[in-house]
């Protein structure tokens, strides 16, 4: 495989890896949790915090030719960042497999997927291998989909990273967008995406017009 080009981080610019899905469900909801320090839970969130207590232990299994570590830390020194993998399987042929766990009805799959390979890119690096799969499991029906950490996804990745960071340097806050995303957002008393201004003044000539 190709050799790694290593960087200096500061502290500052290492990006947790559940950033990226942040910032990929929501830029706005990416600053609020990571820029201004706010989270909130609602109903999605705790359920999945409890689905989730399985793999919060880190462990050492031995299971079907396999070592399945849970809760396991991951960085990468070339791209700046860093997380835990819910399970990685150590294949007794060499293969190294992560595998996330998502929970609830609704799971954004190209989310999950960046997540799934920017976990990859960190084990490639740590343990210099190429990773070629990977699984995301899925909670309530207890089935895996695996992913492929195609070029494309590598690609997609790397972009979420920096443009991920690029937000967080910048500090910014940025504007509400309304839609269907906010709903199952639990940020969304914070947030207050009903205020944004196209929005807000739509309402307002509405009531004015029926005057
Ligand atoms: S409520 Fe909507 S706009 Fe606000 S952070 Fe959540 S998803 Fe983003």
């Amino acid at each position: 495989m190709d050799s790694f080009k290593l960087r200096d981080w500061d502290d500052s610019q290492i990006i947790p890896i559940s950033a990226l899905e942040h910032y990929l469900y929501c830029p706005r909801q990416c600053a609020l949790i990571h820029n201004e320090g706010i989270f909130s839970d609602n109903v999605l969130t705790v359920s999945g915090k409890l689905e989730h207590q399985r793999v919060d232990e880190v462990q050492c299994l031995y299971e079907h030719n396999a070592r399945r570590e849970t809760s396991f830390p991951v960085f990468s020194h070339v791209h700046g960042i860093t997380g835990i993998v819910d399970v990685v399987e150590f294949l007794h042929d060499g293969t190294i497999f992560p595998v996330d766990h998502k929970h609830g009805k609704k799971i954004v799959w190209h989310q999950a997927a960046v997540q799934l390979c920017a976990y990859t890119l960190c084990l490639e690096e740590m343990f210099h291998v190429s990773i070629h799969k990977g699984a995301i499991y899925h909670t309530s029906s207890k089935k895996r989909s695996e992913v492929s950490m195609t070029e494309q996804l590598r690609a997609k990745t790397s972009k979420a990273i920096i443009e991920t960071r690029n937000l967080m340097a910048s500090k910014c806050l940025p504007q509400p967008h309304y839609g269907a995303i906010c709903k199952d957002c639990s940020l969304i008393h914070d947030c207050m995406p009903e205020l944004d201004n196209s929005v807000y003044y739509k309402n307002i000539y509405k009531v004015n017009d029926n005057d």
